[in-house]
């Protein structure tokens, strides 16, 4: 919720097609540094296509992206060092399994980065330290529950300094009773100031930590707005379908 006037992201008339399939159709977004963006929607609307898109896991198929106004997609960009800068956040953690959960969080700092094993050690046990993970250094990730892996795995995202954070929906592979430890992680991150645009089914978090939603329909953003106006007022009758569910 500390949002600045300074556009970091933005989207522009985004497609992306699969063979025939046309998965997003017109996708346009701004996002401010600072913000809190939710994108909401029906399974296979495009949302998880569209955080793809914005990370470069898949190559948008024609529209604009810019990161603090230059093309992310010119040739001549550095996709590497725009790679390090917005990380990602997967709903099934997606650790390295051979690692300890240290290990997990050094790896590509010194890798990507190019951190001395020294450094990427400190920023790491800071950042399981900020998750609530600590004491869990030598672990692996099968003995850990999924609300655990989880916090490692957005310790290990935050150890790479990034300037956005991608989640795409972090709690759905979680038992119920761990969904909370990991949404408090996130509210705490969004309150140190960091940018993050999140996938989400968990419509009052949405509602509380955002300053800003997308519903994502049909490879469109059928309608966005501020929380009290989308899920308040919502203008479109696919929203509040949508929302319907949740009630
Ligand atoms: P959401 O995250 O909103 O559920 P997705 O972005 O995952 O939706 O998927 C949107 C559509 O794109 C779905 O029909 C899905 O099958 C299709 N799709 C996603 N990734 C691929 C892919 N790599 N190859 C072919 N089709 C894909
Ligand atoms: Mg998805």
């Amino acid at each position: 919720m500390t949002a600045t006037s300074e556009t970091i992201l933005s989207l522009k008339h985004l497609q992306k097609s699969f063979g025939e399939h046309q998965v997003l159709r017109d996708i346009s977004l701004d996002i401010k540094k600072g913000e809190i963006a939710t994108i909401i929607g029906p399974s296979g609307g495009g949302k998880s296509t569209t955080l793809r898109c914005i990370n470069l896991l898949e190559e948008p198929t024609s529209g604009e992206i810019t990161f603090h106004g230059e093309n992310v997609l010119a040739s001549s960009y550095n996709r590497n060092i725009y790679r390090a800068k917005v990380g990602m956040v997967f709903q099934q953690f997606d650790l390295f399994e051979n690692k300890n959960v240290l290990a997990n969080c050094m790896v590509g700092q010194e890798l990507v980065l190019k951190r001395a094993k020294e450094e990427a050690r400190q920023i790491a046990l800071q950042n399981l330290e900020k998750v609530g993970m600590a004491q869990y250094i030598n672990a692996r990730p099968s003995q850990l529950s999924g609300g655990q892996q989880q916090r490692v795995a957005i310790a290990r995202a935050i150890s790479m300094d990034p300037e956005i954070l991608l989640f795409d929906e972090p709690t759905s592979a979680l038992d119920p009773e761990m969904v909370g430890e990991v949404l408090s992680v996130m509210q705490n991150l969004a309150n140190t100031g960091l940018t993050m645009i999140i996938v989400t089914h968990e419509m009052a978090f949405a509602r509380d930590i955002s300053d800003q939603i997308f519903f994502i329909s049909d490879g469109i953003i059928a309608e966005q707005g501020k929380p009290d106006q989308l899920f308040n007022h919502p203008q479109n009758e696919k929203t509040t379908k949508f929302l319907s569910n949740f009630q």
